[in-house]
């Protein structure tokens, strides 16, 4: 009896320093490599702690419950305020209290509870062409269900994440039923089925099947460092419209600290690392993002679209308003 226990034991432990290794630390990403290998790069060079990072394009939240306790995960890194909100309600996350997040991330872009932290932010904005549209006629989000950009839009899904986010602040700013309406009049004025990605809009009005889109800011960054793609951004203008009497729509991606993290302490550094100035200009400069850290500044293309005012929105309230905005995508058979 007494052998069996002390051999229970000893196994669990083999099995707890097989994961946990002084100098690793292990990542599920949604993020692509070749955005975040530079700031892992840094982060090694700092520190000495390798990191390991598996890339999924979806089921982390699934992934990470299958494994449970034996997860070899520490951190997982996201984009979308509802995907991080969905990871914390599955339970798949944990607290971390850290004054350098505390210093290093406005409150506005980490979680009330501790449970994920924001590290860029992003604006949603229209791309418009140079060409057919002038700036001064790109106003609201709400504008844009008026007839008079009957046939003149672009954009993907109304499922993806990007789009339900933005519909999750008209349902804040305005209620159910007039995002309903707005919509509505949105699909009514669109040149063409949801389709592609936020560059394949662009690339849309550049070839003229339509004369503005939704999309995010630094795919324009993106598509300048593309040889064919630099055609497609040298035709649109970047505009920021607003929520009427609010500021311009903004998601974040963001981290956290997953339940079972066998290197937490790496896993600390990590996240920590990720929140400070050295981290917040690679990805502002790297990634045309907008650093959260008050320390930072916009990289010098980024700034040159122009500044903005960003809705005041709080990100838990988009997140939670995520179900009800895609069942309203849905019944409006928006992609439809
Ligand atoms: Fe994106």
């Amino acid at each position: 009896m007494l052998f069996s226990r002390t051999l229970l034991a000893a196994t669990a432990l083999t099995a707890v320093t097989a994961t946990a290794k002084a100098d690793e630390v292990n990542l599920y990403s949604y993020r692509q490599p070749e955005l975040i290998q530079p700031l892992l790069d840094a982060f090694t060079e700092e520190t000495g702690i390798k990191t390991n990072v598996a890339f999924l394009n979806k089921g982390m939240v699934e992934r990470l419950l299958a494994e449970g306790d034996r997860s070899p995960a520490d951190v997982i890194l996201t984009v979308d305020i509802s995907r991080l909100a969905g990871a914390v309600e599955a339970g798949v996350t944990q607290p971390l209290e850290s004054d350098v997040l505390t210093a290093n991330i406005p409150a506005e872009f980490r979680d009330p509870d501790n449970q994920w932290f924001g590290v860029t932010t992003r604006a949603r904005i229209v791309y418009a062409s140079k060409d057919r549209v002038s700036p001064e006629d790109v106003t609201t989000y709400e504008d844009l269900a008026d007839p008079k950009w009957k046939g003149r839009i672009c954009t993907r899904s109304g499922t993806h994440a990007y789009t339900l986010a933005l519909v999750s602040a008209m349902i804040e700013h305005h209620g159910a039923e007039a995002t309903k309406t707005w919509l509505e009049g949105v699909k009514a004025n669109l040149a063409r089925k949801p389709q592609g990605n936020d560059r394949a809009q662009v690339k849309a009005i550049w070839a003229g099947e339509c004369d503005i889109s939704l999309g995010n800011t630094y795919y324009m960054g993106k598509m300048l460092e593309d040889e064919e793609q630099q055609e497609w951004a040298n035709s649109v203008n970047v505009l920021f419209p607003v929520f009427e009497g609010a500021g311009t729509h903004v998601n974040v991606s963001g981290v956290a600290l997953t339940k079972s993290a066998p290197n937490r302490d790496n896993a600390v550094k990590l996240i920590e690392f990720l929140a400070s100035p050295k981290a917040q200009e690679i990805y502002a400069e790297a990634n045309y993002e907008y650093p959260v850290g008050p320390e930072t500044q916009p990289s010098e293309i980024v700034a040159g679209w122009g500044s903005f005012d960003a809705d005041g929105v709080n990100m838990m309230d988009l997140a939670a308003h995520r179900a009800e905005a895609l069942k309203l995508v849905e019944e409006v058979d928006f992609d439809g």
